[in-house]
C-alpha cells in the first residue's frame, strides 16, 4: 500500500510514550525534505495538506500522485501517511479519501457539537469502509493559518467523550491552549485538562499549533496522551529565511534551483529536529 492510516503508527507511539509529526506540505521541495528527513531518521511520519491549500497545491489527485511518485523516487521504506489537515465537509473528505489520501481531518470545532458529532459520523463511515482513519476537533486552536482566524476555546470534556464514542474517530484534537501560527508570549496549555480527557477518551490526542511550544511543554503533552504533533509554521518561517538569506547575498541571481536548494536543506533539518525531539526517530 502506497500510504498507511494514522491509526497504526498513533496507536505504538503512544504505547512507547513518543509522537509522530505532522509536517503540512507547500509543494514539491515539501515532499522531497520531509521524505527525506524520515527516512534518514528512520521514522514514521504524517504529511498533510490543509484543506485550504488544496488547490494552490494543483487538486487531491496532484498531491496524491505527487506524494506517491516522490515516495517512489526516493525509494522510501518508512511507512507514510497521506492526510487532510483541517477537512471543511464531508464531500472534501471524500474527495480526499477518493484521490488516494490515507487519513482525514474532518474539522467540525466551530459547530454545535451534535452537528460536529453527525458530520463526524458519516466522514468516519466513509473512510473506514476505506481504510482511512479520522481526526476530529473539539474547541478552538486560537490564532491564524491559511486564512483561518480564531480565539482559544478550551475543549469541553464531555463533548470530547461523545463524539469520540458517537462518531468512532481514530484520533482527537482537544484544543487546549495552542495556537497555529506565532505564539505572543509563552505557550499556555492546560495539562490538567488534556490529562482528564486523555484518561476518558483513551485514544491518542493531537496537538495543533506546535510550532513555538517549548521542548518541556512538549514532552508533558505527550506524556499525558498526544501522539500526534503538527507543524506548519516553523517549517515555513525556516523555508522563508532560507529563500530571503539567498537573495540578500545574490540579489540579481535569477535560477530556481540555486534559490530554492537552500530552503530545501532548511526544511531537511527542521524536519529531522523536529522528530528527534518527538521520539519517533527510529521507530520505523
Ligand atoms: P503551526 O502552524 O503552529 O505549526 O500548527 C500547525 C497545525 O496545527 C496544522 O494543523
Amino acid at each position: 500500500m502506497t500510504f498507511v492510516s494514522m491509526t497504526e503508527m498513533l496507536q505504538c507511539a503512544r504505547k512507547e510514550n513518543y509522537a509522530v509529526g505532522q509536517f503540512n506540505i507547500n509543494g514539491l521541495l515539501w515532499v522531497q525534505a520531509i521524505l527525506q528527513a524520515a527516512e534518514e531518521t528512520r521514522s514514521p511520519v504524517i504529511l498533510a495538506a490543509s484543506d485550504r491549500m488544496i488547490e494552490y497545491l494543483g487538486g487531491f489527485a496532484t498531491i496524491a500522485s505527487m506524494v506517491k511518485a516522490v515516495k517512489e523516487e526516493l525509494e522510501i521504506t518508512v511507512p507514510v501517511a497521506l492526510h487532510l489537515d483541517h477537512g471543511t465537509s464531508f464531500s472534501r473528505c471524500v474527495q480526499a479519501i477518493d484521490a488516494g489520501f490515507s487519513s482525514v481531518m474532518y474539522d467540525g470545532s466551530h459547530l454545535p457539537i451534535q452537528d460536529n458529532i453527525a458530520n463526524t459520523q458519516k466522514v468516519t463511515s466513509y473512510a473506514h469502509a476505506h481504510g482511512v482513519s479520522v481526526e476530529a476537533e473539539v474547541g478552538s486552536v486560537g490564532g491564524m493559518e491559511d486564512g483561518l482566524v480564531g480565539g482559544i476555546r478550551y475543549a469541553d470534556q464531555s463533548e470530547c467523550e461523545r463524539l469520540v464514542r458517537e462518531a468512532g474517530v481514530d484520533a482527537l484534537a482537544p484544543a487546549l491552549g495552542s495556537v497555529h501560527g506565532k505564539y505572543q508570549g509563552e505557550p499556555v496549555l492546560g495539562f490538567k485538562e488534556m490529562e482528564a480527557i486523555a484518561e476518558a477518551v483513551r485514544i491518542p490526542l493531537v496537538l495543533h499549533g506546535a510550532s513555538g511550544i517549548p521542548l518541556p511543554q512538549l514532552k508533558r503533552a505527550i506524556e499525558l496522551g498526544h501522539a500526534k504533533v503538527n507543524y506548519n509554521t516553523e517549517l515555513v518561517t525556516a523555508w522563508t529565511e532560507a529563500v530571503r538569506a539567498v537573495l540578500e547575498e545574490n540579489p540579481s541571481l535569477c535560477e530556481p534551483r540555486a534559490i530554492m536548494m537552500p530552503a530545501k536543506e532548511a526544511l531537511v533539518a527542521i524536519v529531522k529536529e523536529k522528530i528527534n525531539k518527538l521520539g519517533s526517530a527510529g521507530k520505523a
